[in-house]
This record gives C-alpha cells, sequence and structure tokens, in this order.
C-alpha cells in the first residue's frame, strides 16, 4: 500500500481519537497531514505534538493563546474558526479526509473533498442524508472514493466485495435498539438525559448516543445505506440486535445472505475505512468463537420509535425533507439536552419542521445551508 496523508476533521471525538491510534499503529501506512478540533484544545495540541501535522485548526478562536503555548513545534499553518474547514477541504493537501465532524456541518467538507476527487471516509452521516443526491452525482463517488465508516455500511461493503450490487435483493440493517428498546410507552414519557447518555453497547459523543436511543440514528443511516449503495428505501430493514455483533446483513438474488461480525469496536471499520479495497494486519479485538455466544434479532416495533418512522417518510418524500428532518433533530436532541423539552417531544418538534418547511428551489449546496438555518429557526420555536 501506498503510504497515504491523512486529514481528520473532529480528530478530538470519539471516532478521531480512535482513528489516531490506528494511525499511531502504523506509521508505514499513514501520515497525519492536517487535525481539525472545534473546542477541546487541550486534547488537540497533545494530538498535535504526538503525530506533528502540518496543518491544524480549531474552531474556538478564544482559546487562540492557550492553545499555541501548548504547541511544542511549528506547524505551516495554524486555523481559527469552523468556516476555516471548508478552505481546508479545498485547499490544503492530504490524500484522504476522515469526516468525523457531527451534523449537516460535516456535509460541505465532504463535498468540496470530493469534488476534488480526494478520498473521503466518511463517519460524518448527516453528508449523505441532507445530501446524497448531490453527492453521489460526483465523479468521484462512482469512483468509489466516498468510504463508509459506521459499522453497519462498512459490514454492508465487506459483504459486497466480489459481488456484482445489482444482485442484492435486501439490506438488513441491525440496530442495538437503544437502552429503551424494552420501555413501555409510559416508561418513554419519564426518560431523563441522563438515562438518554447511557448506550449499553458503544461508547459515542452525546448527539449520537441520544440518537441511538430515539432510532433517528438508525433512520440517517437506512438514508445513508440507500445512497451508499443505490437501493429504495423499502429495500433497507432495520432489525434488532441487543448485541451489536452483527453489523449488517445482504440478501442476495439467489435467497443467500452474507453478514459481518465482530466486537462492538470502531477501530475494525476506520481501519477498513482507511486502507479499503485493502485489508491489513492490525491487533484488534476479536470474537471469541470458543465460549458460546447469543446472537439475538428480533423485528423492530415502529410504533414505539416515531423518529425512525419519520426518517423513513422524509426519504420517501425526497428532495429537502431528509435535510429538514435532520436539522429538525439536532435542535431537538440540543434542546432536551439543555433540559428544554421532554424526551417524547423530540419526534414532534421533527414531525412539525417536516409539515411545515418545503423549499421549491433547486438541490444545491447553498440551498441546502438555507433550508437548513430556516429549519433551525423554526424547530427552536415549536413548543416554546
Ligand atoms: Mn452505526
Amino acid at each position: 500500500m501506498q503510504k497515504q496523508k491523512i486529514a481528520i476533521f473532529g480528530s478530538t471525538g470519539s471516532i478521531g481519537t480512535q482513528a489516531l491510534e490506528i494511525l499511531n499503529q502504523k506509521p508505514e501506512l499513514f501520515d497525519v497531514g492536517v487535525l481539525s478540533a472545534n473546542n477541546n484544545y487541550e486534547k488537540l495540541a497533545a494530538q498535535a505534538n504526538q503525530f506533528r501535522p502540518d496543518v491544524i485548526t480549531l474552531g474556538n478562536k478564544n482559546h487562540k493563546s492557550e492553545f499555541e503555548r501548548l504547541l511544542a513545534y511549528k506547524p505551516g499553518n495554524i486555523l481559527y474558526g469552523n468556516e476555516i474547514l471548508e478552505h481546508v477541504a479545498a485547499e490544503e493537501d492530504y490524500d484522504l479526509l476522515l469526516n468525523s465532524l457531527v451534523g449537516f456541518a460535516g456535509f460541505m467538507s465532504t463535498f468540496l473533498a470530493l469534488k476534488r476527487d480526494k478520498k473521503v471516509a466518511l463517519a460524518n452521516k448527516e453528508s449523505l442524508v441532507v445530501g446524497g443526491e448531490i453527492l453521489t452525482k460526483l465523479p468521484a463517488f462512482h469512483d468509489n472514493k466516498l468510504i463508509p465508516v459506521d459499522s453497519e455500511h462498512s459490514a454492508m461493503l465487506q459483504c459486497l466485495v466480489g459481488e456484482n450490487r445489482e444482485t442484492i435483493k435486501k439490506i438488513i440493517i441491525t440496530a442495538s435498539g437503544g437502552p429503551f428498546r424494552d420501555f413501555s410507552r409510559e416508561e418513554m414519557e419519564q426518560i431523563t438525559v441522563e438515562d438518554a447518555l447511557n448506550h449499553p453497547n458503544w461508547e459515542m459523543g452525546a448527539k449520537i448516543t441520544i440518537d441511538s436511543s430515539t432510532m433517528m440514528n438508525k433512520g440517517l443511516e437506512i438514508i445513508e445505506a440507500m445512497w451508499f449503495f443505490g437501493l429504495p428505501i423499502d429495500h433497507i430493514q432495520p432489525i434488532i440486535h441487543p448485541q451489536s455483533i452483527i453489523h449488517s446483513i445482504i440478501e442476495f438474488s439467489d435467497g443467500s445472505s452474507k453478514a459481518q461480525l465482530g466486537p462492538p469496536d470502531m477501530k475494525v471499520p476506520i481501519l477498513y475505512a482507511l486502507t479499503y479495497p485493502e485489508r491489513v494486519n492490525c491487533p484488534n479485538e476479536t470474537l471469541d468463537y470458543t465460549s458460546s455466544m447469543n446472537l439475538e434479532l428480533k423485528p423492530v416495533d415502529f410504533e414505539k420509535f416515531p423518529c425512525l418512522q419519520l426518517a423513513i417518510e422524509s426519504a420517501k418524500l425526497g428532495g429537502f425533507a431528509p435535510a429538514v428532518l435532520n436539522a429538525a433533530n439536532e435542535v431537538a436532541v440540543d434542546r432536551f439536552l439543555e433540559k428544554e423539552i421532554r424526551y417524547i417531544d423530540i419526534p414532534k418538534i421533527i414531525e412539525s419542521s417536516l409539515r411545515n418547511i418545503t423549499s421549491n428551489k433547486e438541490l444545491t449546496p447553498e440551498a441546502l445551508q438555507d433550508i437548513d438555518r430556516e429549519t433551525r429557526k423554526f424547530a427552536n420555536l415549536v413548543l416554546r
């Protein structure tokens, strides 16, 4: 494998941190060219001192002087503000961008990197959710330069190696079901921020942990899979798999199914995305097939997860609807974390936004930014 220069957006988050552990294990394969974080300047400085990237960006300008005091070397370029990421994605030197930004904020970076034909390892699922129609038209997408990091989509990609994509009959996307999968409706009404932040299998940031508990995360992933693999939304079926060991299943037209398995550890899909289409040695944790293992699969109770239903509905509506869904969800999750609304109000805000906000503009990156802004304004006022 040729050595690759990696840019990481969101380097101090959960995915970014685990990615750097992998890059540290494989110095013969990777150089770190760019590190970007939003707020955690102390961790960013420690990462930079270890990996010595030429370009560093920090979103929060207020930490400029403390940050620079912590740096033990002189990088080529230190940039401030979140707007600067667009410049970095579009202009700076790297071979592969690992986009692990959270939310709509990640879309433009994916777009600009693909537009200049760079590889993008995509941990920002919102990029395809809001802009799938735009991204999948780019030549780089058809050249397999957009590579999934999400464990489910990585599983799908791994199951599809050597297969003709026209023989896919169905994608079965697994979901842990989150901490509330066995809750009654009455119990759902009492859920607190602390309850929702406590995910049984995966260690993740706050936004995605809440999304997992409402199953909005699975809804976003279904839309993401639809664009990644070019399938109609009703060919992608979520199922509950509480152990998070089967990461997804592909059913083919001859009746055969393939699944990809592994411990719930993001390092495997991160590494696969960085080295795709190759597979490289790495001492990641493996499953223990010498002891008994329980792999449970059960149907999703859609009634219990209105966010999942809304996500599927938005994909069927198409156009700007998934962008409205996503923006409203980001606002609703923030407001829940701020304890302004109840847990069960999250889908109400999303539904109200979907019913009220549309656009007949042409679907462009600028129009997406407009609808995102408009939806946030609206979603902030619902239930006030
Ligand atoms: Mn996932």
